[in-house]
């Protein structure tokens, strides 16, 4: 296979086979984000992907992942000749997934985006972080609330599955309210198949950092990141959906069948807030990115 740098993917596709599309992020200006910060952006050639396609056919896995960041960013035509090419290779694969960004989202119609479901497209990871227009504004992500709801319902009416990315402790101390209400407000107007909820962790090297150590940014405490967690599920309006919070930034790794399992979880987050219980946290050695 063609591997190049470090292969990132959602904990959901552990079990998938990874095909890398493209290398690094084309945008790549997030503050918080040090995953492609000195890749050089590229569509990887074609015809280096097909024969990673007929190669990965040897191993026969059932999912199939397609890197790097944002890599439906590739443009539709070469898209679709991989993903026919992975249903010609490997028939017996039953989901490709793929990271997309707002942007990449939004220069697709919905017919574009149906084109892709029908070659075997079948989830789009959406790293919306926050919906908070400030809190976005502030780690550049390059899109609005507005253009984030687009671009979700966009996914949502071609029928391809669809996993919101947010990240809690994004708007700081300073904005944690108003990014918590706002991120709810976006994932209710979207309604998610899947929210997948990440911990901000301030990596060295980036403009966060910077902001970090120039005092301009301050993390919410480990409660505090609870407190989040705990306003966004009561927040939340998702008629059918399931929450995670089990990547590796997390502090609380939960599990929860949204609307059903809700108050549960509300009650097992309230308690920790209640008595500022820290102890049953995953200790910061053990986070990661
Ligand atoms: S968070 Fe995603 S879109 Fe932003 S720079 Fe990193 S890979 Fe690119």
């Amino acid at each position: 296979m063609h591997y190049d740098g470090i292969l990132y993917r959602p904990p959901s596709e552990s079990q998938s086979l990874l095909i890398q599309l493209t290398k690094g992020c084309s945008y790549n200006q997030c503050t918080y984000c040090a995953m492609y910060r000195d890749v050089q952006f590229a569509v990887k050639p074609l015809q280096e992907v097909l024969s990673d396609i007929k190669e990965g056919a040897l191993y026969r896995f059932r999912r199939i992942f397609l890197c790097d960041g944002d890599a439906l960013i590739t443009p539709q035509p070469q898209l679709l000749e991989v993903l026919g090419a992975i249903r010609e290779h490997m028939p017996w694969v039953e989901r490709v997934g793929i990271y997309g960004d707002t942007r990449s989202i939004l220069k697709r119609k919905v017919e574009d985006l149906k084109a892709l479901k029908d070659l075997g497209l079948g989830i789009i990871y959406h790293g919306i972080e926050s919906g908070d227009d400030v809190t976005l504004k502030a780690i550049r992500k390059g899109a609005t609330s507005k253009q984030i709801i687009a671009a979700g319902q966009r996914v949502r009416e071609a029928g391809i599955l669809y996993s919101a990315i947010v990240m809690l402790g994004i708007g700081g101390r300073q904005r944690s309210q108003e990014h918590v209400l706002a991120t709810a407000n976006v994932l209710n107007a979207i309604q998610p198949d899947f929210i997948g909820v990440l911990t901000t962790m301030v990596v060295e090297g980036t403009p966060l950092c910077d902001e970090v150590d120039a005092g301009r940014f301050q993390m919410p405490s480990r409660i505090g990141l609870i407190e989040e967690l705990y306003g966004l599920l009561a927040r939340l309006d998702v008629k059918k959906g399931l929450l995670t919070s089990q990547h590796a930034s997390n502090y609380l790794p939960l599990r929860v069948v949204l609307p059903y399992e809700k108050e549960q979880a509300m009650e097992i987050l309230k308690d920790l807030i209640d008595r500022q219980d820290t102890s049953s946290l995953r200790p910061d050695y053990l986070r990661d990115l």
